[in-house]
């Protein structure tokens, strides 16, 4: 089966989140199922993009409302990714430094969308599926069926998957011009509260859609920043699929990013070294449990109850506890979270930016993970985390009631710490929580690290019910 994925995102070529993590891994193991998996991705001017080969595929022109332009799409010649990657150029719209973030990102998706499509629509045969990852590619599936001059690309299966629901793309309806010529009695099909929607407009245009855990799914029935109702209505062609991680780039034992590996014999050792060196490197004390939290510094990740959480952590503690936080986005939490250091610089510091390596360090050097967040379609922080024996304190939402287990769960199943609302009182106590693990049973925690490393969230699980889907 031949699957084309159209993506904003894919690791290592352009990331910005969760979403370029799982683009950039489904597709290699998909491939190792037997399956033909690409990529089809802007070309943004990323490191990447000057590392690796590259050959011209194919040039053509097309338009864009009155705007005519010229597009080119290049292939990375050696294959490093594990699968085919095709980047699509069009000169002052994509080739620019970061994903998003510019004024123009709606034209700049849609240019990109439509020269996709064009170029595929002179492909001499079909794939068997289109697979498009939240709303940069929402209008694909209404393009491919409504589109004048898409016609062969009709009857090609489209899946959409949704990585986060917050965010779809609205814009008015004075931008309709810019789409292709299409059906207009199929207006409804792209429209949203009197807006074009391009989520909405890919959950009523796409074949199936999925969700990146089952539980978030669940949630969006009931909270899905104005689709709720679109939720219900399509609920049967509605499947939440857990992601995966990528047990190749993300293992202690091979992990190029640390100083020193471990297993799950080693894990003790392995991740007191790997502590030490990230205490060192912060300038806080390495005697004390460490808590972090890596991630963006927004509202759905509730990162506003940082700074004061982590205050009075350390104060009701009497210092026996540090933390360290990696992140980036609302400047104000930025501010605050840099200004902490100087009132708590022994046990509390930060970085505030994007850091890949970094982020891998503070997973093998950290005790526990913070994630308090209000809104996560999947999360892959706790399941880095799990792999690299770090015990996870998270928020019981979405995808990380799927994947962690609190360690009061009878048997011994569980590993994790849970909480219920995203309040720094409630993570303050299940910070206790932790630390009273971490000083008074020690054993605890050495049996939950041995526990998590030997769960399995690989991708070969997720990749097979992605081809089941497909299928079904
Ligand atoms: P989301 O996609 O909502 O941001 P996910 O948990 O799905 O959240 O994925 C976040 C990914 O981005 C993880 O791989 C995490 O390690 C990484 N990440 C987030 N912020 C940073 C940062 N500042 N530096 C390095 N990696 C980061």
């Amino acid at each position: 089966m031949e699957i084309i994925h159209i993506s904003a995102e894919c690791y290592p070529v352009a990331k910005a989140g969760g979403l370029g993590d799982v683009v950039g891994a489904l597709p290699k193991y998909q491939n190792q199922l037997g399956h033909v998996a690409k990529v089809v991705l802007p070309m943004y001017r990323t490191k990447f993009l000057y590392q690796h080969s590259w050959e011209l595929v194919h040039e053509g022109s097309t338009s864009m409302g009155p705007n005519w332009f010229r597009y080119s799409v290049i292939k990375e010649k050696t294959n490093v990714l594990g699968f085919d990657l095709y980047l699509v150029d069009i000169n002052g719209l994509l080739d620019r430094e970061k994903v998003y973030g510019y004024d123009d990102d709606s034209e700049r998706f849609l240019a990109f969308q439509i020269a996709t499509l064009h170029w595929m629509n002179q492909w001499q045969h079909n794939p068997d599926v289109i697979h498009c990852h939240d709303h940069h590619t929402g209008l694909v599936p209404f393009m491919m069926k409504f589109c004048y001059g898409l016609e062969k690309l009709q009857n090609i299966k489209t899946v959409f998957t949704i990585h986060n629901a917050q965010y779809q793309g609205w814009m008015g309806w004075d931008k309709r011009g810019l789409i292709p010529d299409f059906d207009l009695w199929k207006s409804g099909m792209l429209d949203w509260r009197n807006n074009i929607n391009p989520l909405a407009s890919a959950i009523k245009c796409a074949d199936k859609v999925t969700t990146v855990s089952p539980s978030y799914l669940t949630e969006l029935r009931y909270e899905a920043n104005g689709l709720e109702a679109l939720f219900e209505y399509e609920r049967g062609k509605c499947f939440g699929i857990l992601n995966g991680i990528d047990n190749e780039v993300w293992n202690p034992e091979t992990d190029p990013m640390l100083d020193t590996h471990y297993n799950a014999e080693t894990v003790a050792e392995g991740k007191a070294a790997n502590k030490a060196a990230v205490c060192k490197h912060f300038g806080i004390d390495g005697t004390k449990p460490l808590f972090i939290f890596i991630g963006r510094l927004v509202g759905e990740k509730a990162a506003e109850i940082l700074p004061s959480a982590v205050g009075e952590s350390v104060a009701l503690h009497q210092g026996n506890i540090c933390f360290v936080i990696l992140g980036s986005g609302d400047p104000s939490i930025e501010y605050q979270l840099r200004e902490l250091h100087y009132v708590i610089p022994n046990n509390y510091n930060c970085f505030i930016g994007y850091n890949e390596k970094l982020a891998h360090q503070m997973y093998a050097a950290a005790d526990f993970l913070l994630m308090p967040s209000r809104v996560e379609p999947c999360g892959l922080n706790q399941m880095y985390a799990l792999r690299y024996g770090t015990v996870p304190i998270v928020r019981r939402t979405g995808g990380l009631l799927d994947t962690v287990l609190d360690i009061s769960e009878p048997d011994f199943k569980g590993y994790g710490i849970l909480f219920d609302s995203p309040t720094a009182w409630d993570l303050n106590n299940a910070i206790s929580r932790a630390v009273g693990w971490y000083y008074d049973e020690p054993g605890i925690l050495d049996a939950a690290r041995k526990k998590m490393m030997a769960i399995d969230n690989s991708w070969e699980n997720s990749a097979s019910q992605y081809i089941a889907l497909y299928t079904g």
